[in-house]
């Protein structure tokens, strides 16, 4: 097992560690939960205050065009662009990824009009398979979802189905799909394949067109930091964009919104892809944490991702061995995103006990211990730190508190 001083040479050596100071990272904390709402960039404060001071506070409804508010989700969709292998004119930052997976899916059936089934795998994110089972039940019976286990998926590809919805790096146990190769052999049967990022955007690198993709959603809160709730982006290939005649039909993705036309008539392009008036306070903020990830080469975030989370379970499962965690994470890291999750039937008890040490990471049920990576801000050290703490806690059974066993809302 390595030891403090090799662990501190590492982070000497870091390509990556003088992102850390860009974020604010309260002191003692180690924020292993990046994947569930990223650390808030320094810049935000600033930028929040400028934007509801000046440009709200004093521009008003000038600001739309004089600070270009109407052009930020399209400015956001570039830089997003850059992150996951796309063009700029195939991005847009819109609405929340539950509604962009409505959008996609919607789209991807319009592209597919022999076909009925929209296809997922079993365990994908509720709000995934929440938004198709609400897509089917209220498409008067032309359209069905499917959701099969994930080593079955390619055996259910056939000319029924029109979209694939799969999650490239599953929440719970950062299990990592093979972009390129789903893509292909979905393809090949004349499936519209759609990518939820939600946990790939700014965690490793995305090469959407070298894969082909169809259409892609993801977050901002995220790996990107863009802030709670921050808005989500949509990408939809050039080749699909103006076969869609878009099922969310909103003002803002109209050609022309200020002709206040009472025909829709669908922008050009990606625009058409945007539905509602765009939350200025959300974007910019979000702004704060792109300009950071755009900075970043993404295959050296990848490579350190790789390293901690490596490292956090070498610790793990040396200093805990026999103490009943075991891995749900892939043991592979070329299949693995950048988290580890660990079954344990106690995870969530221990977990909270952890928090209270200043250790965040979260539990899913029914028994994970989940543990994000983010390179940017991320210390081999924090992650050293974080399994001693862990040791401690469970050599001192500290975690048998029953205040630790008191459930709140969010998990
Ligand atoms: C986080 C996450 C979402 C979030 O959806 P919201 O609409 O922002 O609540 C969706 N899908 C996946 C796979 C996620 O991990």
């Amino acid at each position: 097992m390595k030891n403090l001083e090799t662990i501190r040479q590492l982070d000497a050596a870091d390509s990556l560690a003088h992102f850390r100071d860009r974020f604010e990272l309260p002191d003692g904390l180690i924020y292993l939960d990046g994947n569930s709402l990223g650390v808030m960039p320094k810049s935000a404060p600033e930028r929040m205050k400028t934007v509801v001071e000046t440009e709200w506070g004093q521009h008003l409804i000038t600001s739309w065009n004089r600070h270009d508010w109407i052009g930020l989700p399209r400015r956001l969709g570039a830089i997003i662009a850059g992150l996951v292998g796309a063009n700029p004119e195939e991005v847009v930052v819109a609405d929340s990824t539950s509604i962009n997976i409505f959008k996609t899916l919607s789209a991807a059936l319009q592209l597919n009009p022999e076909r009925s089934v929209i296809l997922s795998e079993t365990g994908n994110f509720p709000t995934n398979v929440y938004m198709m089972q609400g897509l089917s039940a209220n498409s008067g019976g032309s359209v069905r979802h499917q959701m099969v286990p994930t080593n079955d998926l390619e055996a259910h590809f056939n000319d029924d189905v029109a979209a694939l919805l799969i999650t490239q790096a599953h929440y719970k146990t950062g299990y990592l799909h093979d972009m390129q190769a789903i893509t292909k052999a979905a393809q090949e049967k004349g499936i519209i394949v759609i990518w939820d990022l939600c946990h790939s955007a700014g965690a490793l690198p995305v090469d959407l067109n070298a894969c082909h993709a169809d259409m892609a959603v993801g977050c901002g809160y995220k790996y990107l930091n863009g802030g709670p709730g921050a808005p989500a982006f949509i990408f939809v290939a050039e080749r699909h964009q103006e076969k869609v005649m878009p099922v969310l039909s909103g003002w803002l993705g109209h050609a022309r919104p200020f002709d206040f036309s009472d025909q829709y008539e669908p922008a050009p392009g990606i625009d058409r892809f945007k539905c509602s008036s765009p939350s200025i306070l959300g974007m910019s903020v979000l702004e704060c944490g792109l300009e950071i990830a755009a900075e970043a080469d993404m295959a050296e975030v990848r490579k350190k991702s790789i390293a901690l989370t490596e490292l956090f379970i070498e610790q793990v499962e040396t200093r805990l061995a026999g103490q009943g965690f075991e891995l749900a994470s892939p043991r592979d890291p070329s299949i693995r995103g950048s988290q580890v999750s660990f079954h344990h039937e106690n995870g969530y008890p221990i977990m909270q006990a952890l928090i209270d040490r200043g250790v965040i990471g979260d539990f899913r049920d029914p028994d994970i211990l989940r543990f994000g990576f983010t390179p940017l801000y991320t210390s081999h050290e924090d992650v050293w730190r974080a399994a001693e703490i862990l040791q401690d806690i469970m050599e001192s059974g500290v975690w048998r508190e029953p205040r630790f066993s008191v459930r709140s809302a969010v998990t």
